[in-house]
């Protein structure tokens, strides 16, 4: 087994799950798996509470529940889904799709919003990741949804190279640019990866200058003030020159580096404190960051925000090429029209987790509430379900938390954070943004 990731009669699971309901070790994939049950989906824990492991039956969601949400706060998971490994949530199974290079072809567009339609529910989420996640697929439709995702191309045959698969690249990159040159090269050297803790990523983010530098990576290479290329750990604030052709030996030292470290006990780049080696130890500034896209026009197109990160899946059946953001954001490489291209919609300014009642550690409705306040809040408003702010990390001018069936009010703060007003409705709130 490529990794030991499934938990069987009682052993401990990679994951570090322990939860007695797990049907991780159906995995196809998994040696440890009993016979005959090849074909179910592998339901496994999410990271994101939003998507936490229910169950298809009762008696399991109530276990799973309790397990994994909790009584004390939301439960945070040290890895990613994808398509091999789908997760449940509150509608079904959650299929996520890694585009290479962060696009699709409109081809491929065409095809993954009819396997959305055909197999789940029609929704499609992009993720803080730059992937895209097809939502409400039933346990019986995980198997054929697959099976045209590999025959698409977009899905690895081989589940452990998907599962590695974890990369960003900077959106606008051009064909034969650094982004893209170094982004293929690693993609083709997957298999010499070591194996990484399951959320452990690669940003290559080789514009002019940087443009994800503050989204989930480990392992980077950057644009430096000086017009080179610099290998950074994350949690470092510099790095060090790398020359040009031998970025993706740097990546794979560091990636093998952090491993035979002991970095997995540490389980990200950012919380391994073991002293960078030499060869890795640099001092090397990355370039100020370019200004991120905004809705309307790009360079090779137009882009469009999604507020929430949805789109209904009949949107991509006729669409041009795309580049995917982790900014709810798509780059289109012509035009869709019906998606919002206006800088200035609220909804393009609040960010809103699923909360109540698709996620089971929210005690509050999020995203009507957000939609009702958005014209009314000047700055960024993010409307959580609950302290674990999965919509967003950053902080925001109105953040508004769920906890026990009400809302905490904090300005200029990530959720969570100590209220200025707490234990607000959602009618004193309107009242007090003045949106009734
Ligand atoms: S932030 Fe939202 S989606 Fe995340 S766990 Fe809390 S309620 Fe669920």
């Amino acid at each position: 087994m490529a990794r030991s990731l499934f938990r069987l009669g009682g052993e401990a699971c990679g994951w570090g799950c322990t939860a007695a309901w797990c049907r991780a070790p159906v995995a196809p994939a998994c040696h440890l798996a009993p016979t005959g049950d090849a074909g179910k989906p592998r339901l496994v824990a999410s990271r994101r509470a939003e998507d936490l492991p229910v169950s298809q039956t009762g008696a399991g969601r109530d276990r799973a529940t309790a397990n994994h949400a909790g009584a004390h706060g939301p439960a945070v998971r040290g890895w990613c889904p994808d398509a091999w490994r789908p997760m449940a949530a509150g509608d079904g199974l959650i299929v996520r799709v890694k585009p290479r290079l962060g696009r699709l072809s409109a081809d491929d567009l065409a095809a993954l919003g009819e396997a959305a339609i055909a197999h789940g529910n029609g929704l499609i989420d992009m993720t803080r990741r730059a992937n895209l996640q097809i939502r409400g697929v039933r346990d019986d439709s995980w198997r054929p949804l697959l099976d045209r995702l590999l025959d698409l191309g977009l899905v690895d045959h081989d589940a452990r190279r998907e599962g590695a698969r974890m990369m960003m690249v900077a959106p606008d990159w051009r064909e034969g640019d650094d982004s893209h040159r170094i982004a293929r090269q690693l993609l083709d050297r997957l298999d010499e990866l070591p194996d990484l803790p399951g959320k452990m990523g690669f940003v290559i983010d080789a514009g002019a200058a940087p443009l994800l530098p503050g989204e989930a990576g480990d392992f980077r290479i950057e644009r430096a003030r000086d017009g080179g290329l610099i290998l950074r750990a994350e949690g470092r604030a510099q790095g060090v020159p790398v020359d040009s052709g031998r970025e993706v030996d740097a990546l794979l030292a560091l990636a093998r580096w952090f491993v035979e470290s002991d970095g997995a006990r540490a389980g990200r780049m950012a919380r391994h404190d073991a002293p960078l080696p030499d060869w890795a130890t640099g001092t090397t500034e990355a370039a100020a960051p370019r200004p991120r896209p905004v809705p309307g026009a790009w360079d090779g197109g137009m882009a469009y925000g999604l507020p929430f990160g949805r789109i209904d899946a009949r949107h991509l059946l006729d669409a041009p090429a795309m580049r995917l953001t982790p900014w709810r954001m798509l780059l289109a490489e012509g035009q869709l029209p019906g998606l919002c291209a206006d800088a200035a919609d609220p909804l393009i300014h609040v960010e809103a987790c699923p909360g109540a009642p698709a996620c089971p550690q929210a005690s509050v409705e999020t995203r009507d509430l957000a939609r009702q306040l958005a014209p009314h809040v000047a700055g960024r408003l993010h409307v959580s379900g609950c302290a674990k702010g999965c919509a967003s990390s950053m902080p925001a001018d109105v953040v508004l938390t769920g906890r026990d069936g009400r809302y905490d009010l904090a300005f200029h703060a990530r959720a969570g954070s100590a209220p200025v007003r707490p234990d607000l409705t959602a009618t004193d709130l309107l009242a007090h943004f003045g949106a009734c």
